[in-house]
């Protein structure tokens, strides 16, 4: 019997799957968490998601799309044990807060939408681009956001065909094997093949540095800091690194002061300013700082005054050559944890502490990504320009300006170059999302180019050109 290449090719299909996916019933019985993604090393994490790739791009876009509503699933039934694992393992952040982050993950992960062909027919024939997978992406992430981010770049990078290993932040490694298991379990029960993500139980440098370099991930997805995104540059793969921010705030005499109070307080405090596009550092010019300081203080925050931001800096920032960063005990902690230190006795609603400082303060030189906000005086708009690019050491990644001089909106966007500007809002706002528009992302690409991340941008752009054929208009 002659079989043609469509039925060879379906007939292999079906054997494959026969051996990796597992029916809801047998996956009840599977008792190995390797069944499940969970694996001791690094080289078998990447063997699997490489075997589970075999199969997955035989698949068409409606799997993808199926598996990646499971994920989007696990996110929303899982939201409150994913949030409670990550407050019991980092101490940082706010339950309802990581709760709507999951909810967020869940309805706006940017998905298979982003997969389409684009052509062009002319003269000389039809090409056609299409948006083909990689192979398996290693993937580092971070424990700020342990669980949104592995479940966003899971929907982000199997929307786009890929399969996903993990070497997750250690401190957060039982709640990400978690994620892995969970997301694994839900789309088996979908007709995927196992595997399609992958994790390792101990992550280490060295199991990194393995994903960094083995001959099966052929990109690599980074969200850290300096020093991982440093790390990630050196290897000979592309890699998709999202990096540190810093995003300041400026805002003018013309600013409405009482939308900028709100709108700041809401972003700036969300999850303890864990988020690294949340607001860093605010400068306000001359003529309405005072006004904005007691403005500010009305939303329930908390001013330091006379030394109090400086003896807070010594206790809670630390340096390490000439980067001040926050010492990992006090990383999205809550305000009233913050002023104890000073032996302060707050309630556990109030947003943020603040205070002002000079431009070089170490509150505005570090990336704090804890409750306490610098406020800092500007003689006028250029000079608030000016040291909102210096504070934001060039990461170009967030900031934004509270004017309602439209000229000034432009002239701050240009000069500040970074990959999100939001005009008379929260930074939140930048990131899609329901406080936003458009894609949503918890990998924000800029050392690499990428901003916002998509399914696109985890994808290889090819094409196929008919030549002198196939046009019919
Ligand atoms: P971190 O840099 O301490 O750790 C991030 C990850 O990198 C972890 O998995 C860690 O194990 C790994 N890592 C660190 N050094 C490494 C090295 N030398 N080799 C291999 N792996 C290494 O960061 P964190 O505290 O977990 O996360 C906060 C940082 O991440 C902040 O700087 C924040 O701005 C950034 N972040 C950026 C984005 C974005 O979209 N741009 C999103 C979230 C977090």
């Amino acid at each position: 019997m002659d079989l043609s290449e469509d039925q060879i090719q379906a007939i292999v299909h079906r054997v494959v799957q026969n051996v990796t996916a597992a029916s809801p019933e047998e996956t009840e019985q599977v008792p190995s968490k390797e069944s499940w993604g969970v694996f001791g090393s690094m080289n078998d994490a990447i063997d699997a998601a490489d075997g589970a790739f075999l199969v997955y791009e035989t698949m068409g876009i409606q799997d993808r799309k199926r598996f990646t509503d499971g994920v989007r699933q696990v996110a929303l039934d899982f939201k409150e044990t994913f949030s409670r694992m990550a407050i019991e393992q980092t101490g940082m952040g706010r339950l309802t807060h990581k709760i709507a982050k999951h909810e967020n993950v869940a309805k706006h992960a940017s998905g298979v939408e982003f997969i389409y062909p684009e052509c062009r027919s002319g003269k000389n024939g039809l090409a056609v681009d299409e948006y083909a997978p990689w192979g398996v992406i290693g993937n580092i992430s971070p424990s700020t956001h342990p669980s949104p981010t592995m479940l966003e770049n899971i929907i982000t990078q199997l929307s786009a065909g890929n399969t996903v290993v993990f070497n997750p932040h250690p401190s957060t490694k039982k709640l990400n094997a978690t994620v892995i298991e969970q997301c694994n379990r839900y789309m088996v029960k979908l007709g995927a093949p196992r595997n399609l993500v992958t994790c390792v139980t101990e992550p280490t440098l060295e199991s990194a540095k393995i994903m960094f370099q083995h001959p099966k991930t052929r990109l690599l997805s980074v969200t850290g800091g300096p020093g991982v995104v440093a790390e990630a540059m050196k290897t000979a793969k592309p890699v998709i690194a999202a990096g540190p921010g810093n995003p300041p705030v400026l805002i003018d005499e013309t600013a409405d002061l009482e939308q900028a109070v709100k709108e700041i307080t809401m972003s700036a405090s969300f999850d303890n300013n864990i988020l690294c596009i949340a607001e860093k550092e605010i400068f306000v010019v001359d003529q309405v700082f005072n006004t904005f300081i007691q403005a500010f203080e009305k939303q329930r925050n908390k001013k330091l005054v006379g030394q109090q931001m400086d003896l807070l800096a010594d206790q809670v920032l630390q340096k390490d050559g000439n980067h001040y960063f926050t010492r990992r005990d006090f990383v999205g902690r809550n305000a009233n944890v913050l002023a104890r230190v000073l032996g302060m006795h707050l309630t556990d609603e109030v947003p943020l502490l603040f205070g002002e400082t000079p431009t070089d303060h170490p509150w505005v030189v570090a990336e704090q990504m804890t409750s306490c906000i610098p406020v800092i005086r500007v003689r006028d708009f250029k000079e608030g320009v000016e040291q909102a690019i210096k504070a934001e050491h060039h990461f170009e990644h967030t900031s934004s300006v509270f004017t309602r001089d439209i000229n000034r909106a432009t002239i701050f966007a240009k000069a500040l170059k970074t990959d999100i500007v939001v005009v008379n809002g929260g930074t939140l706002r930048g990131n899609g999302g329901d406080l936003g528009e458009f894609s949503f992302s918890h990998t924000i690409a800029s050392p690499t180019g990428q901003g916002i991340t998509n399914p696109r941008h985890f994808c290889r752009h090819r094409r196929i050109m008919t030549a002198g054929a196939l046009r019919f208009v």
